[in-house]
């Protein structure tokens, strides 16, 4: 099993659900709020403990309520908190608004998560470590320097970049693996992503500024692996829809979880780490909200052999 660090954010996921979504201005009545750990950050770490990984996380929250709610689920999850520290800011929170057909809305208050820096990563220690999962939720330097420390010590790194936003091409170089999903991609190369063309051709415009791998997550059609000479297409797994949120957290938990440990070749284990993520997003999908919707390993493993029969 590899050994995961985590650098990125802690989230108090405020959600209601709702008939559908607002218009401006306007007021509607949904069910009563659900109070739910989420960040994308702990949401990885949290998806790839679940499935057996040792996983470590680096981040801050504030010395508030959910502060206490967020580091003791982490926790209750196996995930060592010793890189995260209490912060005078509030705790982040996301306001999420989810609809009838599950599709999500999302207002993210940073808080403390602002305030995660680059001293917070040369603090840590990273010689235990063999995967660095980053993600956009933290300021872009201390992404930055925490995939450097992670080059300088052997870590391989997997880049999240979500939510989207502009990125120095040094960054997208040092990360093996880049996992947007389609409005990510659409985003990060400022072209249009809406059929499998587009998105190879989008994807190999990440590889031009120095990427290795991407690995496009494309919702209910699956995934699509780009690098250099292929591009492959990863079938998505049926499933009943309840909530999508995490489904891309759940799906880079999984990938991250099984990357490692495969024996196989170099890219039948990029292969199978991706349908073990699909089959981990999948999962996701069928329970509401993000921590509690992240399936175990025996859940995936019994849900694929469902599948394959
Ligand atoms: P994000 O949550 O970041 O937008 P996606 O929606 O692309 O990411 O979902 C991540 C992965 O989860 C997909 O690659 C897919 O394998 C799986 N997944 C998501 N939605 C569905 C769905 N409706 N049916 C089956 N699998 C899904």
């Amino acid at each position: 099993m590899p050994d995961i660090l985590v650098v990125g954010s802690l989230n108090a996921d405020l959600v209601v659900r709702a008939p559908r979504f607002p218009q401006p201005g306007e007021t509607i009545s949904g069910e009563d709020l659900q109070v739910i750990p989420g960040g994308k950050g702990a949401n990885q770490a949290v998806a790839a403990a679940r499935l057996g990984a040792n996983v470590s996380m680096l981040g801050r929250v504030g010395k508030d309520n959910f502060g206490d709610f967020l580091l003791n689920n982490l926790k209750s999850n196996d995930v060592d908190t010793q890189f995260v520290q209490r912060d005078d800011a509030s705790t982040g929170t996301a306001i999420i608004v989810v609809d009838s057909n599950g599709q999500n809305s999302i207002v993210l208050s940073a808080g403390a998560n602002g305030k995660v820096s680059t001293a917070d990563v040369e603090h840590a220690s990273f010689l235990h470590h063999k995967l660095l999962l980053l993600q956009l939720e933290i300021p872009t330097p201390t992404v930055l320097r925490a995939a450097q420390r992670a080059h300088e010590n052997g870590l391989r790194v997997i880049l999240n970049p979500a939510p989207a936003k502009e990125i120095p091409d040094e960054l997208i170089a040092l990360a093996d693996f880049i996992i947007p999903n389609e409005t990510e991609l659409s985003l990060l190369t400022g072209m249009h992503v809406n059929d499998s063309a587009t998105t190879e051709k989008a994807a190999r415009v990440l590889l031009q500024r120095g990427a290795k791998h991407i690995i496009v997550t494309l919702g209910s059609k699956g995934a699509l692996i780009v690098d250099e000479s292929t591009s492959t297409q990863v079938a998505s797994f049926k499933v009943n829809v309840v909530d999508t949120t995490a489904a891309g957290d759940a799906f880079i938990g999984g990938f991250a979880s099984i990357l490692d440990s495969s024996s196989s070749s170099h890219s039948q284990g990029v292969l199978d780490a991706v349908r073990f993520g699909c089959a981990c997003g999948a999962l996701a999908t069928t329970k509401f909200g993000a921590h509690p919707s992240l399936p175990t390993k025996q859940e995936v493993e019994r849900f694929m052999s469902l599948q394959a029969t």
